[in-house]
């Protein structure tokens, strides 16, 4: 049997750093494979970041990128051909034997009520049960094809054309970046290590106190025929993580210097602070991600698509974007905190880190 290969996956972070330093002190050098997952959002400084660890480690990162063009294409001809894509329904009350309508009830069983006002007049009437009835299929309208089919094309960039595949961001309740730009291109990695002989063990910078989602992380599990998952962080807390690294005389992503809590991608999920700072020391990444939204906008059927929250289900998508494009929330992330005000005192670099980088 072909000797153990170690995949490491290093995203930029201060997790996978040490996973990759421990990995380097724990098992032969020859067998470790570090790979990146481009997604390309990441804030450039991410990428110098891991040419620098590469070189102060000696290790080649492989990058890795996500290509959807087959899925533009598909989309392109789906668009074109107008398939009908989702059905919207009349709803109807539910009546019983007699014709009545059947009454609504909570979960405790107990019939609901709503206020009415009729004829001036404020009173309590049933809620009637009601039931889906005649699906109608919606469909692209030709002015929306025609704005998709304009822009639909490849662009390289995985983020972008996962949206623009999509047909919005994703979000929260819907975080298909994360499977698409980074999970899927890691197994297919991995799995080819597996399919040319070599069984694998797949290093994964986890900690059970970063999420409810990670508390019951196991350090060792196998995943597969000849393939491992080995978390040798589950049960380290996020400064241990830097004084690890920290000790070891590796450098850090500056981005934590400058008080982001998650670095690699210009995040979704990123918090208020995090994309006040992101505006105030990248200015560019925003109006990309404007660009995006506009892009991406022009292939959705309504016309509009925001990088955060777009999971708002509110009917009227204008108000939507206008309350939530990327120039309204920096607004909003700037705006009653005054955290941009306070760096606008400051001189760069400024250390902004919960870790205490600049100690
Ligand atoms: S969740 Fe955030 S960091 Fe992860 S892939 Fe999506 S945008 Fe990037």
């Amino acid at each position: 049997m072909k000797p153990i290969r170690h995949v490491v996956s290093v995203s930029g972070g201060k997790d996978s750093t040490a996973t990759l330093l421990l990995a380097l002190e724990r098992v032969p050098r020859e067998q470790i494979v570090a790979i990146f997952c481009d997604t390309g959002n990441e804030i450039p400084v991410t990428h110098r970041y891991l040419d620098d660890l590469g070189r102060h480690l000696g290790v080649r990162i492989h990058r890795l990128k996500a290509d959807f063009s087959a899925e533009i294409a598909a989309k392109r001809s789906f668009i074109a051909r107008d398939q009908r894509t989702k059905r919207e329904y009349q709803r109807v009350p539910v009546l019983d034997v007699y014709g009545n309508p059947v009454p609504s009830k909570d979960s405790q069983g107990r019939i609901r009520y709503r206020t009415v006002v009729r004829k001036g007049i404020e009173q309590q009437e049933i809620v009637p049960k009601m039931q889906k009835a005649q699906g109608k299929k919606v469909r692209w309208s030709s002015k929306a094809k025609r704005r998709a089919l304009a822009v639909l094309h490849p662009t390289g960039n995985p983020f972008l054309d996962l949206c623009l595949w999509k047909g919005r961001f994703p979000s929260r309740m819907a975080q298909f970046c994360t499977e698409e730009l980074k999970r899927n291109i890691a197994v297919a990695f991995q799995l080819d290590l597996i399919d040319r002989g070599f069984p694998v063990v797949s290093w994964q910078g986890i900690r059970r106190d970063e999420s409810p989602n990670r508390r019951n992380a196991k350090r060792m599990e196998r995943i597969g025929p000849r393939l491992w998952a080995f978390r040798p962080l589950v049960d380290w807390t996020a400064q241990q993580t830097v004084d690890f690294v920290r000790s070891q005389d590796c450098p850090l992503n500056p981005l934590y210097s400058q008080g982001q809590s998650r670095v690699g991608c210009v995040c979704i999920n990123t918090n208020k602070q995090g994309l006040a700072q992101t505006a105030y020391r990248y200015p560019e990444e925003i109006d990309r991600i404007e660009d995006w939204e506009w892009l991406v906008g022009q292939v959705s059927k309504r016309g509009f698509s925001t990088f955060m929250c777009d999971a708002d289900d509110r009917k009227d998508r204008r108000a939507i974007f206008a309350d939530l494009n990327i120039r309204a929330r920096v607004e909003w992330a700037k705006g009653d905190n005054g955290t941009m005000d306070l760096f606008d005192h400051l001189e760069l670099p400024t250390c902004a880190s919960s870790f205490g980088l600049c100690e």
